[in-house]
Parts: structure tokens; C-alpha cells; sequence
């Protein structure tokens, strides 16, 4: 069981933008497995590379619907209509941080799976919500971003005191 370390708020790697993934081998899949473990080890929801100072466009994420671990490799999407909706996140990477954000209810998803398999499927409610929060992730983006200026005004001294211990929690 290999339970990777965990890129924490102030390190650069959360603020780039990770490539895409050529192809999946036996390096790709073992990262895959690792992320498995660092996501179950931490009881997160879902886990992006960039989190485990990976640039490649990778997510691990638990299926609320069913239960099941899913890796989306590549993933992208879109927005099915304009409706949002307002949830409470958290991230393995702003720990101790939770705030209420604004998100696309329901999108439709399109990534690679492990096997190179073409997925094309709709997410709504608490799924639709970690997909667009890992690829966020991979471009770069924090949930903390997405918040009003307000509320960021409000978690700023929290922000500045993960920031000041250091790249690695
Ligand atoms: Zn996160």
C-alpha cells in the first residue's frame, strides 16, 4: 500500500495546469492504484494528481451514487443547462477549510477509464460536484477560489496560516 503525500495550500504544484495523459502503462496504472490508496487512507471524496505532486490530468474519485471507485483519466465536461447549485466542499489540500460553493448541477462527463475505454456519462448532484472540483484541480484552480470576495475575506488569516506551514503538511 503506497499512501502518497498529500500537496498542501501554498505548494506551486496545486497552482499548475497538468498535460494530458498519452498513454495509459504500467507507470499510469500504478499511479492510479497509489491515488486509490491515498483517497481511502484520507476518506476523501475524490483526489486529482496535482494533489500528490503529479502534472497529469488524473482523478481517483469515490461514486456517491453506488459506491464505487472510478479513475477518470483526461476527464472533461460540460454543463447540461445553466442550473446551479450551492454545496458545502473541502479539500485533502485546504485542510480544515469548508465553505459553501456555487456549481453546474448537472454536466456530462467524457474521460478515459483504466483500460483506455472511452467513457461518456451524465453526473448530477454530489458526483457533478467532485468531477468539477478535480478538474478544477488539474487546471490549477481551489475550491477557495471560486468563493466570494466576502467569504474569502473571512478565511483569509485560516488561509495564511496553512500557507506559512510550509510546501508539505
Ligand atoms: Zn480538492
Amino acid at each position: 500500500m503506497a499512501d502518497l503525500n498529500i500537496e498542501i495550500y501554498g505548494s506551486q504544484v496545486l497552482r499548475q495546469k497538468a498535460e494530458p495523459v498519452q498513454n495509459i502503462d504500467a507507470k499510469v496504472k500504478k499511479i492510479i492504484q497509489d491515488m486509490y490508496d491515498t483517497l481511502h487512507e484520507k476518506s476523501g471524496l475524490g483526489l486529482a494528481a496535482n494533489q500528490v505532486g503529479i502534472l497529469r490530468r488524473l482523478v481517483v474519485l469515490n461514486n456517491p451514487n453506488i459506491n464505487e471507485d472510478m479513475a477518470l483519466i483526461n476527464p472533461e465536461w460540460k454543463e447540461v443547462d445553466t442550473e446551479k447549485e450551492t454545496g458545502e466542499e473541502g479539500c485533502l489540500s485546504v485542510p480544515g477549510i469548508y465553505s459553501k460553493v456555487n456549481r453546474f448541477r448537472k454536466i456530462q462527463v467524457t474521460a478515459q477509464d483504466v483500460q483506455g475505454k472511452q467513457l461518456d456519462f451524465l453526473a448530477d448532484g454530489l458526483l457533478a460536484r467532485i468531477v468539477q472540483h478535480e478538474v478544477d484541480h488539474l487546471n490549477g484552480i481551489l475550491f477557495i477560489d471560486r468563493l466570494s470576495p466576502t467569504r474569502r475575506l473571512v478565511l483569509a488569516s485560516k488561509l495564511s496560516r496553512i500557507n506559512s506551514n510550509g510546501d508539505n503538511g
